[in-house]
Order: C-alpha cells, then sequence, then structure tokens
C-alpha cells in the first residue's frame, strides 16, 4: 500500500525488449524521462544525468523484486512454532509423565513381542527426523488394548496406540502418518497450548507450586478442572491444531520414507466410515477443512523423494493383532 501511494505508476514498470521504460515520479512531480532512443548523449544535464540514475536503479529494483518474489513462490514446506504457553518444556515433560502413569492404570497394556517390534520399527524412523530431534522431546510408545481406532499422545512425548488402530490401518504409510500426525501435536505443545488458554489466572499459580493440596502437576491442573477425562483438553485439540499436525505429520513421515499423501487417504477413509471408531478419532482430531487437499499441496511443497518405505512387518503385525483380546474399554474418569 506504501509503495502504491509513493509511487502511484510502479505498476506500469515493464520489460519490453530487455529496456525498462518506467514513467518515474519524484515525491508529486512527474518527472518525464527521455526516451531511451534519444539517450542523453545530446546533452549531459543534470535533468539527464538524474534519469539515467533513476532509470538504473529502477532496474535494479525491478530485477530484485523479480528475484524475491521469485525466491517467496519457491515450494518449501510451511514451518511451525509451538504458539502461546504458560507451561514451560519441562513442565509439558512432567505433566506427560504424571498422566501417562494414570493412564496406565486405566488401561491394558499389551506386552506383545510382534506388536512391538513393529511399532519400534516405524516409530523410530519417525522420531528420527529432523523436526522430531529438534522439538528435544523423548516419545515413548505403548499398545493398548482397545477397539478403538485411536491413538493419543500426551505433552512431552508419551503417546499410547490402540489395537484398533493397527486393525484398521489399510497400509504401513497410513499408520505412520497416524502417529506423524500424534507426535506433532507433542512437538507443536498443543495440549499445554489449549490448558494454557482454559484459566490465565489460576494456571500460572499452579505451574508456581503454590496449589498445595496436590503433590503433582496432574492433580494441580486437576483441581482447575483440566483433567484427563473424556473431555480433556490435553487430548481434544481443535482446528488449527489438527492443520498444523497434519501438516507436519506430513513432513515426518516423508522424511521417514512414507509417501505423506497416504495420511491424506487415512483421513478421507476415516470421514467415509460412519463407525464408532471413525467417530472417537474424529471427535478428538476434528477436521479443520479440505483436510486431504491440503495435506496434498504441502507433500507437493516437501522436497522430491522416493517414497515406498516398509519394514516387512505389516502382515506379520495384522495376524498378531487379531490374536489380542480387547477388553471393553476399563471406566473413563
Ligand atoms: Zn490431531
Amino acid at each position: 500500500m506504501i509503495s502504491q501511494l509513493l509511487y502511484p505508476a510502479a505498476r506500469e514498470v515493464g520489460v519490453d525488449g530487455g529496456r525498462l521504460h518506467p514513467p518515474a515520479f519524484i515525491g508529486k512531480v512527474p518527472l518525464t524521462l527521455p526516451s531511451a532512443d534519444v539517450k542523453c548523449a545530446r546533452a549531459r544535464s543534470m535533468h539527464c544525468r538524474l534519469a539515467d540514475r533513476i532509470r538504473r536503479s529502477t532496474k535494479f529494483a525491478v530485477v530484485a523484486t523479480l528475484l524475491l518474489s521469485t525466491a517467496a513462490a519457491a515450494p518449501g514446506p510451511t514451518q511451525f512454532k509451538p504458539g502461546f504457553n504458560l507451561f514451560t518444556r519441562q513442565q509439558d515433560v512432567q505433566l506427560g509423565q504424571e498422566a501417562a502413569a494414570e493412564i496406565r492404570e486405566r488401561v491394558t497394556i499389551v506386552h506383545n513381542p510382534v506388536l512391538t517390534a513393529y511399532v519400534n520399527s516405524v516409530t523410530r524412523r519417525l522420531t528420527a527426523s529432523r523436526e522430531a530431534k529438534a522439538s528435544g522431546f523423548t516419545f515413548t510408545f505403548q499398545i493398548v488394548a482397545d477397539p478403538a481406532m485411536n491413538a493419543y499422545a500426551l505433552p512431552g512425548g508419551p503417546m499410547f496406540i490402540n489395537t484398533g488402530l493397527l486393525r484398521e490401518v489399510a497400509n504401513e504409510a497410513q499408520f505412520a502418518g497416524a502417529i506423524a500426525h500424534e507426535m506433532s501435536h507433542v512437538i507443536l505443545r498443543h495440549g499445554t497450548n489449549q490448558a494454557s488458554k482454559v484459566d490465565l489466572i489460576q494456571i500460572p499459580v499452579a505451574l508456581a507450586g503454590q496449589l498445595t493440596n496436590s503433590d503433582t502437576l496432574v492433580g494441580q491442573l486437576a483441581e482447575l478442572g483440566i483433567g484427563l477425562g473424556a473431555n480433556s483438553v490435553l487430548l481434544k485439540f481443535n482446528r488449527i491444531h489438527e492443520s498444523q499436525a497434519d501438516l507436519m505429520g506430513a513432513h515426518i513421515m516423508a522424511e521417514a520414507g512414507y509417501d505423506p499423501i497416504q495420511l491424506a487417504r487415512f483421513f478421507t477413509n476415516l470421514n467415509n466410515q460412519s463407525g464408532p471408531s471413525a467417530v472417537v478419532f474424529l471427535s478428538d482430531h476434528p477436521n479443520p477443512g479440505d483436510r486431504s487437499k491440503a495435506i496434498k499441496e504441502e507433500a507437493a511443497r516437501l522436497p522430491h523423494r522416493a517414497y515406498g518405505y516398509q519394514t516387512g512387518q505389516f502382515q506379520a503385525m495384522k495376524l498378531a493383532v487379531a490374536t489380542v483380546h480387547e477388553p471393553s474399554p476399563k471406566t473413563q474418569e
């Protein structure tokens, strides 16, 4: 807007046969440049020298603008940073560990060597990605015997993967995409970002350890209504969070060798399902709208890679997960 006000004819600057012919203004005084054919050879007046200088500087400005706009238009992945947060990163870790200990008491952890090896082999590649390592968080993964097609990641890195997710995913890349999406919520600290907004007065007090009725951070937050129950603010994300986790998840899985288009297909499949599994996942991870399209567009901005990595254990995982008895989920508080 400013440049338009100062230089109202700037848009008319153009390149014609390699020669620039901008109308030029200095302040509000129009300056008519001598034609390039006439040049200034006949009279090296101050007017002409000034006109030459303007012509050269304008040419430089146009070339620089073209270069800059080319750089701005160059494809590259979207960059994200964690948003507003009253918690320290260490408090993310503490909160996640305390909450994970509570969850382990409520659910049935699966100790199946085939499933554990499979999850480890996929997640090892995901946690080696640049954005995961740069976060400084340590990710841990445990399998829960639960038919709901879901996975949930707590602040600081503990993640629980339901057998229902392993049962339902169509291929390894979709599984990797779902996990990469969850990891992105951790990296971008969405859980504590959301918790930070609940009570701007009391939360800083709780985080400073001023509430003495409870010894744990998770207990202190529970006193403020920030719990881990069915409507936990730590695990239910908003659509902006979802959009960010989709795109960063695409980065992470791509770096691990999995085609990010499969994350788009994972969500498309979920949207097309009407069963309770899809409802659970989409309740925790609401569709930000045009989700598949946004993931595909982000995938196009990523560096070209050869996708198609496979552990080779997907079918063995499917056979193993079919043998797991899934008890009814323990009562959620
Ligand atoms: Zn999500």
